[in-house]
This record gives C-alpha cells, sequence and structure tokens, in this order.
C-alpha cells in the first residue's frame, strides 16, 4: 500500500467542533473526503445540520450534527453518547471551537475574560477530556486541538490579551496531555494557524480595516485559506503519524519568522 493509501481515514469515526462553518467546516471536509465518518459539533445546529448533510451528500459517508455548548460539561456528556449510539466507538476527535475578542486589557470586563478563556480553553479541556476517556478505553485514539499563533507571538495592532493567553494554554495543555497518555497510545497534537480567512476575521466589522495591514506584515502578503489546514488534519488523524504526540504545528505562512 502506498503512502497516500496508508494515509486515508475510511471508517474512522471523528468529531469536529465548531465544524459547522471555517475551520472546523474544511478539515471535517477533508476528513470526509479521507473516507471518515463524522459528527459536525456546534452551538449552530442549523449550519452544523447543513454541513453534516453536505457531507454525506459529496462523500458517501456517514454524518451526524450534534448541538453543544463546548464550555458545559453536561453538552459535552451527552455529545459524547450520542457519538457513541450512532458510530459505536470514537477514534478521533478534532477540539476546535474558539471565539476571540479585541478589547484593551485595562477596559476588559470579568465576563469578556471569562468567556474566551472557557470557549477557547476549558472547551477544548473539556472535549479532549471527553474524547481521551472513550479513547483510553478503547486502547488509542488521536486528539487534535486547534491552538493559533497568537498563542506564540502578541498580535498587533488589535488587543486580544483573553485569546493570546487562552491559545498559549491550548498548546500546553496538548502538551500535557500528550505526555499522560503517551504510553496508552492516545495521540495528542495541535495545529497554530496565522490568519485565516473565515467569519471569524472577514466578517468581523472591528478586524477586516486591519486585514491590508496584516498582510502587508505578512512575508507571503496574504491570509491563509482554510483548505491550506486540512492536509496537516488528515496526516494527524490517521495512522501513518503514529510517533507524532505533543506537537504544536504552526502554519502561519512565516507570520510568527518576523
Ligand atoms: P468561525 O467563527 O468561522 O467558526 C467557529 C465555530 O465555532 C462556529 O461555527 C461557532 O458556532 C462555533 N462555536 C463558537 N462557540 C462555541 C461553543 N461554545 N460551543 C460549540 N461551538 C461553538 O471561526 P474559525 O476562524 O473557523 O476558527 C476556528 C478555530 O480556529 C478557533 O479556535 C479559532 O480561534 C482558531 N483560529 C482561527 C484563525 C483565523 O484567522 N480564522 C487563526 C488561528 C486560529
Amino acid at each position: 500500500m502506498g503512502i497516500i493509501e496508508k494515509m486515508r481515514l475510511d471508517g474512522k469515526k471523528i468529531f469536529v467542533t465548531g465544524g459547522a462553518r471555517g475551520i472546523g467546516k474544511s478539515v471535517a471536509t477533508a476528513f470526509a473526503e479521507a473516507g471518515a465518518d463524522i459528527a459536525i459539533v456546534d452551538l449552530d445546529i442549523e449550519e452544523a445540520t447543513k454541513t453534516a448533510q453536505e457531507l454525506e451528500k459529496n462523500n458517501g459517508i456517514k454524518s451526524i450534527a450534534i448541538k453543544t455548548d463546548v464550555t458545559n460539561p453536561a453538552d459535552v456528556d451527552a455529545m459524547i453518547e450520542t457519538i457513541l449510539k450512532a458510530f459505536g466507538r470514537l477514534d478521533v476527535a478534532f477540539c476546535n471551537a474558539g471565539i476571540c475578542m479585541n478589547v484593551p486589557a485595562e477596559e476588559m470586563t470579568y465576563e469578556q475574560w471569562k468567556k474566551v478563556i472557557d470557549i477557547n480553553l476549558t472547551g477544548v479541556f473539556l472535549t479532549a477530556q471527553a474524547a481521551g476517556k472513550v479513547m483510553l478505553k478503547q486502547g488509542g485514539g488521536s486528539i487534535i486541538n486547534t491552538a493559533s499563533m497568537s498563542g506564540h507571538i502578541v498580535n498587533v495592532p488589535q488587543p486580544q490579551c483573553s485569546y493570546n493567553a487562552s491559545k498559549a494554554g491550548v498548546i500546553q495543555l496538548t502538551k500535557s496531555l500528550a505526555v499522560e497518555w503517551a504510553t496508552r497510545n492516545v495521540r495528542v497534537n495541535c495545529i497554530s494557524p496565522g490568519y485565516i480567512g473565515t467569519e471569524l476575521t472577514l466578517n468581523s466589522p472591528n478586524l477586516q480595516p486591519l486585514i491590508e495591514q496584516w498582510n502587508e506584515m505578512a512575508p507571503l502578503h496574504r491570509m491563509g485559506r482554510p483548505e491550506e489546514l486540512q492536509s496537516i488534519c488528515v496526516y494527524l488523524a490517521g495512522d501513518t503519524s503514529s510517533f507524532t504526540t505533543g506537537s504544536d504545528f504552526i502554519i502561519d505562512g512565516a507570520f510568527t519568522c518576523i
């Protein structure tokens, strides 16, 4: 069997949080194209249902949509129960849901701080922990978390200290889980994308005016596209990455090099 065949995900059962749109949807599409069955997990059930239907129609795989708030432990437990009922097992988790908030540190309210940390860091912990419990019992699995280049650098000019702190937390959480679960065949890695064109960036009124400035700074002079994150995630989800755990993959067109 050639390397491309070995990288396929036929029959694997995967959940993707924040899978309704953006990076989550794009990576879920790649997983489906590689043959996996997909649970699209999102707060926005309408959009999640549309995405799941699209994946089934285009790829002949099974896909379900599950309304879940990743910050709510009871929701996360119910999500796992639904997946196990529908798919019987869980091989891969893409813990990706996240938000950004641009508020100067000295003006940030406790509620604003907490919301970003709850979704971006606690949400990743709760969903990775729930996935890990199933995978440890099964004897293996792969977890991929979405961090960001903001876990490495401080973006300018927009003030986003809660986001940056949450993403640095995701990177260290990923490494911690990878070490705890290494001998039990549960691998944990994260991706750290640079600026990617999605609703989060393109449709946010406060970020839109900054895009030109970011592109000027960026060595490639452009943002990334969600599809440009697909192949690394397919690699991490599959069996050819069996020696890859505790790694953080920066995919940013060299933005963090400058
Ligand atoms: P997006 O806003 O397009 O999509 C995020 C999805 O997450 C939405 O479908 C939303 O409904 C869902 N979501 C939000 N809160 C949720 C919750 N509590 N429970 C469940 N689902 C929830 O964003 P995106 O650009 O696709 O970002 C996806 C991930 O990538 C985020 O973690 C983000 O921080 C990270 N990221 C994005 C960029 C970028 O430039 N777009 C760069 C680096 C990292």
